[in-house]
């Protein structure tokens, strides 16, 4: 939804087809990070949905107390840290925005069966087909798109114990700002807050048990968690986002924070092969950049599953002492406690010269190519042919104010990643081969 919201602002066509007749009502994700939100405000959305703030995530062990103390309190381009929400509220969000624009139709109760890639020809149930030069794949974990192209998961690392999801409703909370991780492998929990006095609990199920009593059950579902990455997120004219890419089990509250960082990756991109023509290679570097991490944060997730639910006390024993013990050193202290654990969004290789990582946040974010001049405007050090090409491509020309070390000629792409960056005086080298890149 929020990929084709990018699409339909950028004038593309489309259409989007799901096979269920309402938006899914069951619990899933509940928190979102400062890059989701981030993309939620490109896509148009922010505000639109009830956040919650945490401030903290407690890990607490049965041998060792409190064994860690994550600090997420505090912003990140001005979005908080880490919020909770209800994901219904917010795909109903989504789904009112797209109906702002007439570009895009949504057809609920309606299928995917196949794709012909020579003819672009989606098959859809009841014999409705579209013909299309890209499809997406968002048709999350068990996705016929992804078995359609052959880039069905090869591992798939399914976790034995089942975990009941209780959402309860008018709860009193104490500590309403921060997540509780009670890491006992005897029957580990999270508790967490989240808007509109909700609460939610996910307990690993054993036998003979039971929920606290006096709760008022909202929404509950019982689900065993995946860990699973496609060999490949494209093929041909073929692109798999979200939980049909990838799949995580929730300890780090990634799936769908990942499921956005791919649309707002591909949109832009989509846009400019179809508008600009933009060379089709660039669609290339989608899987380059976004596999390599979403597969560090199911890492990351699986990493955070054995602190919380070690199989039995000698487990718990070994990891969880084993972090306890490294909070204890000031630099561990710092990477883990700072939020700072989590894989940063800067990619290896993809579509960039130098750079790679998120260019901060302007008031805010424009999604267009920007070439910045940091405390001076470098529009005097182009040539009349590359501004020329620049601006037929979309590009902007700007300014940065503030007081600067050395000055900078920095180009980001519509998604805020720093495409290539340099002394000011190279400003016109600096941008010929990003055109040449493009
Ligand atoms: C307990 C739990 C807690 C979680 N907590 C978090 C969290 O805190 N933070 C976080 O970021 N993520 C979390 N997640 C993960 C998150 O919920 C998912 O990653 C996200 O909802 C996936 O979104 P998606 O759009 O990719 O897939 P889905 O939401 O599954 O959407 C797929 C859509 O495709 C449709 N479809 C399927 N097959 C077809 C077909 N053949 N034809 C047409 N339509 C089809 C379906 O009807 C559905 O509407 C959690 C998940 C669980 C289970």
């Amino acid at each position: 939804m929020a990929l084709a919201i990018l699409l339909a602002e950028e004038g593309i066509k489309g259409t989007i087809i799901d096979s269920a007749e309402e938006i899914y009502p069951g619990p899933r994700a509940i928190s979102l990070d400062h890059d989701a939100l981030r993309i939620l405000q490109a896509v148009g959305v922010e505000g639109s949905f009830d956040q919650t703030s945490i401030n903290k995530v407690i890990f607490k062990s049965p041998l060792f107390g409190e064994i860690a103390r994550v600090n997420t309190s505090g912003k990140v381009d001005g979005h908080p840290k880490l919020v909770t929400f209800f994901q219904p509220q917010l795909e109903r969000a989504l789904e009112k925005k797209l109906k702002e624009f007439n570009n895009f139709e949504l057809f609920r109760g309606v299928t995917f069966h196949s794709f012909d890639e020579k003819k672009g020809i989606a098959f859809l149930g009841d014999k409705l087909d579209v013909k299309c030069r890209f499809l997406v794949g968002a048709d999350g974990a068990n996705s016929l798109v992804r078995k359609s192209q052959g880039l069905d998961f090869k591992k798939r690392k399914v976790y034995q114990e089942e975990w009941l999801i209780v959402d309860a409703k008018d709860f009193e909370a104490k500590n309403g700002d921060q997540i509780e991780f009670n890491c006992d492998p005897r029957s580990p929990y999270p508790r967490i807050p989240a808007p509109g006095k909700r609460f939610r609990w996910e307990f690993k199920l054993n036998k003979g048990f039971s929920i606290p009593p006096g709760l008022q059950i909202e929404r509950k579902a019982i689900y065993r968690f995946q860990a699973s990455l496609a060999p490949r997120f494209s093929k041909g004219q073929c692109f798999l986002v979200g939980d049909a890419a990838h799949l995580t089990p929730p300890f780090a509250g990634q799936g769908l924070v990942s499921g956005l960082r791919d649309a707002f990756n591909l949109s832009w991109k989509l846009a400019f092969v179809l508008k600009k023509n933009g060379h089709k290679k660039i669609l290339e570097s989608y899987d380059q950049e976004r596999r390599p991490h979403a597969k560090s944060m199911i890492n990351l997730a699986i990493w955070a599953g054995r602190v919380v639910m070690p199989s039995n006390f000698l487990m718990a024993f070994f990891i969880q002492g084993t972090v306890a013990g490294l909070g204890r050193l000031p630099f561990f202290k710092k990477y883990l406690l700072d939020f700072k654990i989590r894989p940063k969004n800067n990619f290896k290789r993809g579509l960039f010269i130098k750079g790679g990582g998120l260019f901060p946040q302007e008031v805010k974010d424009r999604r267009t190519f920007r070439l910045f001049g940091t405390g001076e405007d470098p529009t005097g050090l182009l040539s009349e042919k590359n501004r020329i090409r620049w601006e037929e491509n979309g590009g902007e020309i700007l300014k940065l104010e503030g007081t600067f070390d050395s000055h900078q000629a920095i180009v980001v792409r519509p998604d805020q990643v720093i495409m290539h960056y340099g002394p000011i005086q190279k400003a016109d080298k600096i941008l010929s081969e990003v055109l040449n890149l493009i």
